[in-house]
Order: C-alpha cells, then sequence, then structure tokens
C-alpha cells in the first residue's frame, strides 16, 4: 500500500485527548502528527506541512490564538480549534484569527470527522465563478440571476439578505462569525452590529426554513455566529 494518507498535526497538551484523537484519525485514514505544547507544534508544522491542522486553545507555553497568527503568516492549513465549552471569546478571537473552524470539547467522533471533512473541502477554493449555480443541502442558487431556490420553490429575497445567503453558501458547513458576517455583508464599520444579523437570520429562517422556530439550515451557534447546514 503506497496511499497517500492526510497528515493531521495535533496540538494538544492533555494526553487523553491526544490518544483519542490519535486513535480516531489512524482508524479513519489519516496521518495524525502530535505535539504537546505550542512551541512543538509551530516547530513540526513548518517540518511537516500538514494538510489540516487540530488546536487546542489551552496550551501550557503560549495561547492557541497566537499558534493561529503565527501559522496564518505563511500557511493557508485548514485549522480547527478545540476549546471548552463556555469559552466562546475564545473561539470568536480564533476564528477571527483565521481558523476555519471549531469543536467544543468533550465532542464525539462523528463531530471531529465530518467538520475535518468540511475543513477540507474548503482548502484552497478558488472563488465561485459569477455565473455559477451552485447547491447547498435543499438550497440551489444561481448567482448570475440572484434567485433562489428552496426544496425546488422559489423564494424571494432582499439584496441584503442574498448576499448574506450567498455568503454563508460559499462558506456552508463553516462556523462564521459576527464579525466576518457583518463585514462581508454591511461593510467593516458595521462589525459590532450583532442585532443585525438577529433581525435578517429571522427572515431568511422565515422564508426557508420548514419550521422557523427549529431550523435546520440556518444554524445558530451560540456567543460564536451562524453556520449553513451543507448536508441533505
Ligand atoms: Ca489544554
Amino acid at each position: 500500500m503506497s496511499e497517500v494518507r492526510t497528515r493531521v498535526l495535533v496540538i494538544e497538551d492533555e494526553a487523553p485527548m491526544r490518544r483519542f484523537l490519535r486513535t480516531t484519525l489512524n482508524a479513519h485514514g489519516y496521518a495524525p502528527i502530535e505535539a504537546a505544547s505550542a512551541t512543538e507544534g509551530l516547530a513540526l508544522a513548518t517540518q511537516h506541512g500538514p494538510e489540516l491542522v487540530l488546536l487546542d486553545l489551552g496550551l501550557p507555553d503560549r495561547d492557541g490564538l497566537e499558534v493561529t497568527g503565527e501559522l496564518r503568516q505563511w500557511s493557508e492549513v485548514p485549522i480547527i480549534v478545540l476549546s471548552a465549552r463556555g469559552l466562546e471569546r475564545d473561539k470568536v478571537a480564533a476564528l477571527d484569527a483565521g481558523a476555519d473552524d471549531y469543536l467544543t470539547k468533550p465532542f464525539g467522533v462523528n463531530e471531529l470527522l465530518a467538520r475535518i471533512r468540511v475543513a477540507m473541502r474548503h482548502r484552497g477554493r478558488a472563488p465561485l465563478p459569477a455565473a455559477a449555480v451552485w447547491s447547498v443541502g435543499p438550497i440551489e442558487i444561481d448567482d448570475a440571476r440572484h434567485e433562489v431556490r428552496v426544496r425546488q420553490e422559489p423564494v424571494h429575497l432582499t439584496p441584503i439578505e442574498y448576499r448574506l445567503l450567498a455568503f454563508m453558501a460559499r462558506n456552508a458547513g463553516r462556523v462564521l462569525t459576527h464579525r466576518q458576517l457583518l463585514h462581508e455583508v454591511w461593510g467593516p464599520g458595521a462589525t459590532s452590529q450583532t442585532h443585525y444579523l438577529r433581525v435578517y437570520m429571522t427572515h431568511l429562517r422565515r422564508k426557508m426554513e420548514r419550521d422557523p422556530a427549529r431550523p435546520a439550515l440556518i444554524l445558530n451557534e451560540p456567543g460564536v455566529g451562524y453556520r449553513l447546514c451543507d448536508e441533505p
């Protein structure tokens, strides 16, 4: 077998968590590389050029945030941060610093594998051509005509709603922070206006969700942002 496995760099100081990640990654065809500190992680990243990084935010020597910033200076490698529950501020800061996604500990094997697949799909993705028609789950977007269909039914969106949905659709499966969404749709002056998002997400859900009270397409990530579900 000369199969080339995807190299995943795990930067995590807790041995049981590293063991769980190693076992899971090995069992699913990935090749884990392990580091127990930020310094070691950065060194191994340079040495091995991994295709994906799983990064714990609470490391003994340096903050995971700093590691994200440093990696981003020279690498586009997808970074998924691992963080304890209740540290939303840290997750948001890591995402804004260039991490691709996050997982809240404790997480299950399926959740981990799903996030890895999403991050790998987005790796080095070229911008979509202007005339593209693309679909995400039951949503179909015609970017040339600015037309949207959900479950084959046309949905009429305002220009702002359309931009919001199109940006989420281009990043389907990924969590987007409030800041990233506001910056993209309303511009750099509006990055603290999170109430815009609450209002517009409510509109979008009313127009698109089967049950707007229990959204299945536009998922809320409390304290962090939103994620467009990319599963059928
Ligand atoms: Ca830790």
